[in-house]
């Protein structure tokens, strides 16, 4: 089923953009392929009308999103908080891509609530909160990248979207779908790459400066998290990796370093749900995945005091490591049947 996107939406998306003179466009905490890819997408193509913008993150993002054109103008907002906060007494408008709840912008809440021009979210997570001017939230999206394109194809503006930003919108589709494995059987969806393709975009490059720029050392904590770490428990069809911050220590860990560990035990037969803890300095923070009508969103909301996707999600718990792993297998035995049953 393709998921079409409500032309008010489209129309009030166009206005807001033609009207901005200095906009600010900021990703969730921890951003990812499709956050740093949308916001790159779109403040390139601001710039590309003539308009002024910033792109402003929480906090670094991963060396495998270096590549993207535009990187280096984005400003961290922990390393600038004073200069960031006169941008956001200048600017007239705020695009908030792919989250839909201040509190996933760590630091930056307090700017974004208080920020007094028009505010805007894109985002296809469920269960939107914050408070906006235009709400462009479609959860059946396979990613913010994609409901970009979409609406800026829609507004009548794919002219000023150049091959950078073409690069920055496969980058974050292909990303949040992992590589086209999930959440990607929307037609629209490949409707959306071959326009990106005759926009110049060079997918296999894009996937190899993605995929294939592993560190020794993030290798290596791939190996020993599959060979000392994973954890298969059959009988709830369930995996785990836990990672001690003494272990990610000894592997030198970067951050963007674990991204995509937690699908592993996905891949063992079987397997339906899975999870990765790694342990930082001041709380656990887990991933979860899931195959099918399983809701990792559900259960992360529930016991993680997190969110995200039905099949994607996360959350974190202040506890110590071993009791956070105790706690989630105790908590496996209330979900058995319908893991069990989970197709
Ligand atoms: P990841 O496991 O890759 O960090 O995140 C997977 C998904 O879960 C993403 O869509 C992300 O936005 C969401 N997510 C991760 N951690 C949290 C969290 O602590 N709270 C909420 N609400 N969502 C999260
Ligand atoms: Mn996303």
């Amino acid at each position: 089923m393709s998921t079409k996107i409500d032309s008010p939406l489209i129309e009030e998306f166009g206005k807001i953009i033609k009207s901005s003179v200095f906009s600010i466009v900021v990703p969730h905490i921890n951003p990812d392929g499709d956050a740093i890819g949308a916001c790159l997408a779109l403040n390139g193509m601001l710039k590309n009308m003539g308009h002024k913008s910033l792109v402003i993150i929480p906090n670094e993002f991963p060396d495998f999103l270096q590549w993207m054109v535009g990187v280096d103008d984005v400003i961290n907002f922990e390393k600038s908080p004073d200069v960031v906060s006169q941008f956001f007494r200048d600017a007239d408008t705020l695009f908030c891509l792919d989250f839909n709840d201040f509190e996933r912008s760590e630091g930056l809440k307090e700017l974004l609530s208080s920020f007094s021009g028009k505010r805007v979210v894109v985002d296809h997570h469920p269960g939107p909160v914050a408070p906006c001017d235009l709400l462009v939230s479609y959860p059946s999206v396979s990613s913010t990248c994609e409901l970009l394109f979409r609406l800026v194809e829609g507004a009548g503006l794919l002219r000023f979207l150049d091959k950078n930003c073409a690069d920055a919108i496969f980058a974050g589709m292909m990303t949040d779908t992992g590589n086209f494995s999930y959440n990607a059987s929307d037609p629209e969806t490949y409707h959306i790459i071959a326009k990106l393709l005759e926009k110049g975009i060079d997918k296999d490059l894009i996937h190899s400066n993605v995929y294939h720029t592993f560190s020794e050392d993030r290798w290596r904590l791939f190996g020993h998290s599959l060979k000392e770490k994973m954890v298969i428990l059959p009988q709830y069809r369930t995996g785990f990796i836990s990672l001690s911050k003494k272990e990610l220590d000894q592997f030198n860990f970067q951050p963007g370093d674990t991204e995509g560990l937690v699908n592993y035990p996905l891949m063992v037969k079987g397997i339906v749900f899975c999870a990765l803890f790694m342990e930082k300095d001041d709380l656990i923070k887990l991933s979860f995945r899931s195959k099918g009508n399983f809701s990792t969103n559900d259960f992360s909301r529930k016991h993680f005091n997190g969110g995200g996707h039905i099949n994607a999600s996360g959350g974190s718990i202040t506890i110590p490591l071993e009791e956070a792993v105790s706690f989630f297998t105790s908590l496996l035995d209330d979900y058995r049947e319908e893991l069990l049953n989970c197709f």
